[in-house]
């Protein structure tokens, strides 16, 4: 039996310093992220916490961390620091 559920749920969560520095690492090591980022979300708000989740691509063991809000504003920008380097909003 398999099943997905549990895997929109967040997976632990990270303070905002700790969110921050991964997203700044991960911007200064992928080309293009930065400019991904401010096409396509706006900068989050001061949280003590964010939510951190599990990546959903097969084979990837990445967590996805918050990088900023979606434009639409109803959804959470976040960048995976997996082998996939894809974003998703949550
Ligand atoms: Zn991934």
């Amino acid at each position: 039996m398999t099943s997905n559920v549990g895997q929109n749920y967040p997976y632990t969560s990270e303070t905002g310093e700790e969110r921050a520095a991964v997203i700044a690492r991960l911007v200064a090591e992928r080309a293009g992220l930065a400019e991904t980022l401010a096409a396509e979300s706006t900068p989050l708000d001061a949280r003590e916490r964010w939510w951190v989740w599990k990546c959903p691509t097969p084979s990837c063991p990445g967590l996805l961390h918050a990088a900023g809000y979606a434009a639409e504003k109803h959804a959470v920008f976040v960048v995976c620091d997996g082998t996939c380097g894809k974003t998703f909003l949550r």
